[in-house]
C-alpha cells in the first residue's frame, strides 16, 4: 500500500482504496492510503509549524529544490506517463506529454522563486518612503481533480512552494498513483519536514478538513462547480483566500472562409482527444450554415475513424472514460441530446473491446440548438455538438451564450473577424485557428463567468494568488 506523506514521514491511513485501470477494470494499479479528518489535521499542523521558517527561507534554496523536482520528473517521464495513462486512461503519448509539462512547470517556478518583485514609491507625505512587497500566505490547501493527475498538482504545488508557502495536497480519489509518485519525488528534494504534505482520502473528509481549518490560509481548487461553491462559501466564512477552476462549455466558431481541413482537425482534437475529459475541450462547434453540410460530413467521417482503445496500446487515439460514474453521465447526456432532437451523426454507443473497460465511441451530434440542455451543461466526455449559425455575428452571440467562459476558438482566414472575436469573446483564453484545448505552461490559465474565480493560475501571474501584498511606510 502507498502511504500518505505528513511531516516528513510516510504514514498509513485509516483505510485503503484500490486504484483501478479504466482501460482494463481487472487491472489493479495499487492500493492507496485513505486519511480521516484527524490525519488531515496532522498534516495541516505540520504545514503550519513549517510555514514561518519556509516563508523566510532563501529563494535560492527553494529554486534548487524545485529544479531538482523538475529534473527527476523529466528523467522519469516514461514511467510516470505509464502510471498516468494506466490510472486515468489518456493515451500514453498524451500522458508522457503531461508529465513533461509538469517537469517544465517545476523548472519555470524554480526561476520564479528568484523573481519576486516589489515596488518602492515616495509617499505624498515628505520624509516617508513606501515599499510594496509580497509575502507568502502560509499554509495552502491544494485540491485537484482526476483529469490531469500530474499537471494540475504541479501548477499549484510549484508556485505555492516557490513563493514560500507550505502545502497540504489532496489529490482526486481516482488518480492517487501519479500524485503519490509526485510526492515521492518531492520528498527527496531536500525540503524541511512539513513543507509539503500529501493526504489522500475522500473529498468530503480530507478536502472538507482543509476548507474548515483556520490554519489553511489559501485554497487552490480545480473540480466541479458544486464543490467549487462549497470551497468559496467555507473560505469566505473564515476569511481564507481561494482560487477556483470549474470547467467549461467551450465553443469553436467555424466561419465559411476557414481552412476546412484545419477547422475539422481543431474540432476533432479539441473535442475528442483526452476522451473529451478536459475543462478546455471544445464541446460546441458553431458552424456557418453555408459550409455546415460539408463540415458535418467530414466530421462524421473522421469521428467514425477514431481508434478507441486501451490507453497503453500504441495505435489508440482515444482512451476509455475514466470510470463507471463518468461513463453513466456521458450516456445520460447522449440520451438527453437525442430526446431534445439533436441528430446523432456518429458514435455514442458502448464498445466491447479485448479487455473490460469504460469504452465509449465518441459521439457527434448535428443540428443542435445552443439552448438545448446538452449544449449548456458540461458533460466532460467525448460528446460534440454541431450548431449551425447564420453569420459571424450570430456565431459570436451563440459562443457567448453559456454560463461558462474558460476557452473559446474561431477558425477563419479573416483578420477582421479573428480580431473582433479575440476582443469580444467572453472567455479567459481565446484561440484563433487552434484547438480550444492545449495551452502553454508559462502564461496565465483561467476563465470567466461560471468557469473560474479568483486570480489566474500559471506563469508569473500565479504570484497574485500565492502571495499577499504588504504596503510598508518608513520614516527615517
Ligand atoms: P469531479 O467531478 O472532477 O470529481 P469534484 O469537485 O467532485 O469534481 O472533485 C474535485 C476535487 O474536490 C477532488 O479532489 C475531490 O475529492 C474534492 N472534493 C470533493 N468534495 C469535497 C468537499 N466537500 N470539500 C473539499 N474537497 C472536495
Amino acid at each position: 500500500m502507498q502511504a500518505n506523506y505528513i511531516a516528513g514521514q510516510w504514514l498509513n491511513g485509516v483505510s485503503e482504496r484500490p486504484n483501478i485501470n479504466p482501460s482494463d477494470t481487472e487491472d489493479l494499479v495499487g492500493h492507496y492510503a485513505q486519511a480521516d479528518a484527524a490525519q488531515a489535521e496532522e498534516a495541516i499542523a505540520a504545514a503550519h509549524a513549517a510555514a514561518p521558517a519556509w516563508g523566510l527561507s532563501s529563494p535560492q534554496m527553494r529554486a534548487d529544490a524545485l529544479d531538482k523536482i523538475g529534473s527527476e520528473i523529466q528523467a522519469r517521464r516514461e514511467e510516470l506517463g505509464q502510471m498516468l495513462a494506466r490510472e486515468e486512461g489518456k493515451t500514453l503519448p498524451e500522458a508522457i506529454g503531461e508529465v513533461g509539462r509538469a517537469a517544465a512547470i517545476f523548472k519555470f517556478f524554480a526561476q520564479e522563486a528568484l523573481r519576486v518583485r516589489g515596488d518602492k514609491l515616495a509617499s505624498v507625505r515628505p520624509g516617508i518612503e513606501i515599499e510594496v512587497t509580497r509575502e507568502p500566505l502560509g499554509v495552502v490547501g491544494i485540491i485537484t481533480p482526476w483529469n490531469f493527475p500530474i499537471a494540475i498538482p504541479a501548477w499549484k504545488i510549484a508556485p505555492a512552494l516557490a513563493y514560500g508557502n507550505t502545502v497540504v495536497f489532496k489529490p482526486a480519489e481516482l488518480v492517487p498513483g501519479s500524485a503519490w509518485l509526485l510526492a515521492d519525488i518531492i520528498s527527496r528534494a531536500g525540503l524541511p519536514a512539513g513543507v509539503f504534505n500529501l493526504v489522500m482520502g475522500p473529498g468530503s473528509v480530507v478536502g472538507q478538513a482543509l476548507l474548515d481549518d483556520r490554519r489553511v490560509a489559501g485554497i487552490s481548487f480545480t473540480g466541479s462547480q458544486a464543490t467549487g461553491q462549497r470551497v468559496a462559501l467555507a473560505a469566505v466564512k473564515r476569511g481564507a483566500k481561494f482560487q477556483l477552476e470549474m470547467g467549461g462549455k467551450n465553443p469553436l466558431v467555424v466561419l465559411a472562409d476557414a481552412d476546412l481541413e484545419q477547422a475539422v482537425n481543431c474540432a476533432i482534437q479539441g473535442g475528442f482527444y483526452s476522451t473529451g475529459q478536459r475543462c478546455t475541450a471544445s464541446s460546441r462547434i458553431i458552424v456557418e450554415r453555408s459550409i455546415y453540410t460539408r463540415f458535418a460530413e467530414h466530421m462524421t467521417e473522421l469521428t467514425r475513424a477514431l481508434r478507441v482503445g486501451h490507453a497503453l496500446k500504441a495505435q489508440t487515439q482515444i482512451g476509455p472514460v475514466v470510470d463507471a460514474s463518468q461513463l453513466q453521465q456521458d450516456l445520460d447526456y447522449i440520451a438527453i441530446a437525442r430526446q431534445e432532437g439533436a441528430r446523432l451523426l456518429a458514435g455514442g454507443e458502448l464498445l466491447t473491446l479485448e479487455r473490460p473497460g469504460h469504452y465509449l465511441a465518441p459521439a457527434l451530434f448535428g443540428d443542435c440548438d445552443n439552448a438545448m440542455r446538452h449544449c449548456q451543461e458540461e458533460i466532460f466526455g467525448p460528446v460534440l455538438s454541431l450548431i449551425p449559425c447564420d453569420s459571424y455575428e450570430h456565431g459570436l452571440k451563440l459562443a457567448n451564450d453559456t454560463p461558462f467562459g474558460l476557452s473559446s476558438g474561431i477558425c477563419t482566414s479573416s483578420l477582421k473577424h479573428a480580431s473582433h472575436f479575440k476582443r469580444n469573446s467572453q472567455a479567459g483564453m481565446v484561440m484563433v485557428n487552434c484547438p480550444t484545448a492545449g495551452v502553454d505552461y508559462h502564461v496565465p490559465f483561467g476563465g470567466r463567468k461560471g468557469s473560474s474565480y479568483g486570480p489566474r493560475e500559471q506563469g508569473s501571474y500565479a504570484a497574485e494568488f500565492f502571495t499577499s501584498v504588504k504596503t510598508s511606510y518608513i520614516q527615517a
